[in-house]
């Protein structure tokens, strides 16, 4: 993903483009390289922790957290059953996940276009735990990038065996803590809890899954790590038909860069641009590549590069920035970053976006249901002056309680008769089905046709209104 001018700009000074060969992990035989970064420290790093420390209290305490009696989020995929701010969507939402699946991929398309991968750099749950949680483990056990290579590098000495114990011990602690609170967001802390407290025989099927999950999280940590982003992640593919040369990204400014060389060469060498040729922000770099050689689809927008380069910057006495937030035709034009028009245009769609799908989610009733004409049934006589149409009501109770509704015709004159009495009881958070008539004096029935309205009401408050058909005969004039 690297564009052609950015591409040709560079390329003047860099004699080695290897780097489009293979990804930066990978090395001349296919093999994995591993990644020995180094930790960073800035500013955005600084700011990047708290941004971490919030997602994390948020991750922990979610599932904790109740509103009106139910969870405030519980994805249940295998009951298809979801909860969100405490509200419960059936399958019968179908509808709000429909718009809700549209906006968030336009929001998506708009949201990358417009800033690039800053989410992947600052709420992506992968990076969060990868780079502040378990590499944090990693530098307090075994040290920086450079003495972690060393202890690579070593024989199994009894302290190799120690800190690489204890690093993996503490890594899959980790994972099976990190699996315990997802699994908790499909089946929820109740669920969980009798998992974690009950005979392991009467949940075979949950502590399996608990134990898969602290297996895929402990691997993925542990090995798989900035591989997700590069290789697998679907959002991470999707980067280079999503950006343009307007879009934010984490740049390097050659235009002031180069020439690089090496600070003592710089300082005699009127031609040279400002970076120092230090490789700073390469090692810090958590997908190992040099931000150098332009935008790169490895590149996940942590910032780390920044920071580092700015520490350089600072050292030798260069303006800051020299890595920054930037686009592509910003560094071109040698302008800072603005918030552009087309910024402004997209983040506008987005919150017009995000209030539809909030409208929706608060307008949505919970009690919903469908009326249908009973199959293959016209209309019957009643008595003489009356007729009659038989109609199925289906009707999904959303709530945590059993509501008793009863049916009224609403703009006309007749009745409706239940099969089951007069009301109909929807029990909670189920679906229910039941079988009633309408019955319409035939001075109503004009038409073969005729449309009618049915309220759904508990104890006189109306919950819903259904529309469905009256069939008559073709002429009851
Ligand atoms: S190039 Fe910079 S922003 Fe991109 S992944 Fe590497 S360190 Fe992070
Ligand atoms: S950290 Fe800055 S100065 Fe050092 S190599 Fe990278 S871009 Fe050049």
């Amino acid at each position: 993903m690297i564009s052609s001018s950015t591409q040709h700009d560079v390329n003047k000074s860099i004699p080695n483009v290897s780097f489009r060969d293979r990804l930066a992990t990978v090395d001349a035989q296919g093999k994995r390289k591993w990644i020995f970064a180094q930790r960073p420290k800035g500013k955005l790093y600084n700011i990047r922790t708290w941004v971490s420390i919030g997602f994390f209290i948020l991750f922990f305490a979610v599932p904790f957290i109740r509103i009106n009696g139910r969870p405030a989020l519980q994805l249940n995929i295998p009951e298809a059953k979801f909860i969100i701010l405490g509200k419960i969507f059936w399958p019968q939402d179908f509808f709000i996940f429909g718009v809700a699946m549209i906006t968030f991929i336009v929001f998506i398309v708009l949201f990358t276009s417009a800033f690039g991968r800053l989410f992947c750099g600052w709420v992506c749950p992968q990076t969060i735990f990868m780079e502040m949680l378990f590499r944090k483990i990693e530098y307090w056990i075994e040290g920086d990038a450079a003495k972690q290579k060393l202890l690579k590098a070593a024989p199994w000495t009894s302290e190799k065996i120690r800190k690489k114990l204890a690093k993996h011990i503490v890594f899959f602690v980790m994972a099976f803590i990190i699996a315990n609170f997802f699994l908790s967001y499909i089946i929820g802390t109740v669920e969980l809890w009798k998992i974690i407290t009950e005979p392991v025989s009467r949940h075979l099927g949950g502590f399996s899954s608990l134990i898969i999950f602290s297996g895929i999280f402990y691997g993925v940590y542990a090995y798989f790590r900035e591989q997700i982003c590069t290789v697998i992640c679907p959002y991470g593919r999707l980067q280079s038909v999503l950006m343009d040369r307007n879009s934010m990204i984490v740049a390097y400014d050659y235009k002031r860069g180069e020439k690089r060389a090496k600070f003592r060469k710089l300082q005699n060498d009127p031609a040279a641009g400002d970076c120092i040729d230090c490789f700073q922000c390469v090692k810090v770099c958590p997908t190992g590549i040099d931000i150098r050689n332009g935008t790169q689809m490895e590149c996940v927008g942590c910032t780390a590069c920044i920071d580092a380069c700015n520490k350089m910057m600072e050292a030798v006495g260069r303006p800051l920035d020299l890595i920054r937030y930037a686009s592509e035709n910003g560094i071109a034009e040698g302008k800072k970053l603005r918030f552009t028009g087309r910024m402004k245009f997209y983040s506008v769609v987005l919150v017009a976006l995000a209030t539809l799908l909030s409208a929706l989610l608060v307008t949505r009733k919970n009690i919903d249901g469908t009326i249908v004409r009973a199959p293959g049934m016209l209309y019957q006589e009643k008595g003489k002056d009356s007729l009659s149409n038989v109609y199925i009501l289906n009707m999904v109770n959303k709530t945590d309680q059993d509501v008793p509704v009863t049916l009224q015709l609403e703009d006309l004159n007749g009745t409706i008769l239940t099969t089951e009495g007069e009301k109909i009881s929807v029990n909670k958070e189920n679906q229910g089905r039941s079988t009633f008539f309408v019955v319409l004096p035939n001075d109503e029935v004009r038409k073969r046709k005729t449309p009618i309205r049915i309220g759904v009401y508990h104890n006189n408050e109306k919950l819903t209104e259904m529309k469905t058909v009256f069939m008559g005969p073709f002429n009851n004039n």
